[in-house]
């Protein structure tokens, strides 16, 4: 069992002036005998400033959605974990579903980031998952080991956050059934040397079903997409029964 983290990824979604508002709102509605779990709100790079100053050191942490793994350099459309460390976060997103999708990213690379983000400071968050082909051609524990052991290659596991994320979840309103989402937590565990790091479940994620999910013994926290937009939704998804 490792420390309860609850994380928002807001992916492309909010302005610096939406996500002061979304600030207030859900401060208003945390309630205080949560302080235990830790609340990070990965937001877009734009944000990461204002917020920043908005929580000046409170209870809930920043977190980005990427992370170079050089310092500097011709990398268009790249941010380095110096320039992240400048701006307060602690927490940084890395081989998300969507990066892997969309934009090319691979064990390998992930693995890259993952690296660049301990030698910042920062705790990484690896997503994991298996996509829906996967699943039904019963491949989703070879998928999951094989992404895990990859994107740990040369990795200090005293400083990381695990996601497991069924693709097949993410976005679709179709959550894993929580006692499957806790085996295959459990096997990820299995792969790690230290047994007490942060393994969060993601995948449609809600007020509705996160009571369920937290109540498994090897979920530790979640990683929470479309319903960490609205500061009253995610208030409750973190203060879970
Ligand atoms: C995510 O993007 O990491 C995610 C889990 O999204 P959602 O909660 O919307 O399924």
């Amino acid at each position: 069992m490792g420390k309860i983290i609850i994380a928002g990824n807001w992916k492309m979604h909010k302005t610096q002036a939406e996500a002061l508002e979304f600030l207030q709102v859900l401060k208003s509605n945390l309630e205080e005998a949560n302080e235990a779990r830790e609340i990070v709100l990965c937001a877009p790079f734009t944000a990461l400033g204002v917020m920043s100053k908005s929580l000046h050191g409170g209870l809930i942490r920043l977190g980005a959605q990427n992370i170079h793994w050089e310092e500097k350099g011709a990398y268009t459309g790249e941010i380095s974990g110096l320039m992240l460390k400048e701006l307060g976060v602690d927490y940084v997103v890395v081989g998300h579903s969507e990066r892997r999708q969309y934009f090319g990213e691979t064990d390998e690379t992930a693995n890259l980031r993952v690296i660049a983000a301990q030698r910042h400071g920062l705790t990484p968050i690896l997503c994991v998952g298996e996509s829906k082909s996967q699943r039904d051609a019963g491949e989703t524990e070879t998928v999951i080991i094989n992404q895990v052991k990859r994107g740990l290659v040369d990795v200090d596991q005293s400083n990381l956050v695990i996601a497991y994320e069924p693709i097949w979840a993410i976005g679709t309103g179709d959550t894993c059934e929580a006692t499957e989402a806790n085996r295959v937590i459990g096997l990820i565990r299995s792969q790690l040397s230290k047994k007490e790091v942060t393994i969060q479940y993601g995948g449609s994620v809600k007020p509705s079903n996160v009571d369920e999910i937290m109540a498994q013994p090897e979920i530790d926290g979640a990683l929470v997409g479309g319903a960490s937009l609205d500061p009253v939704g995610f208030a409750r998804i973190v203060n879970y029964q």
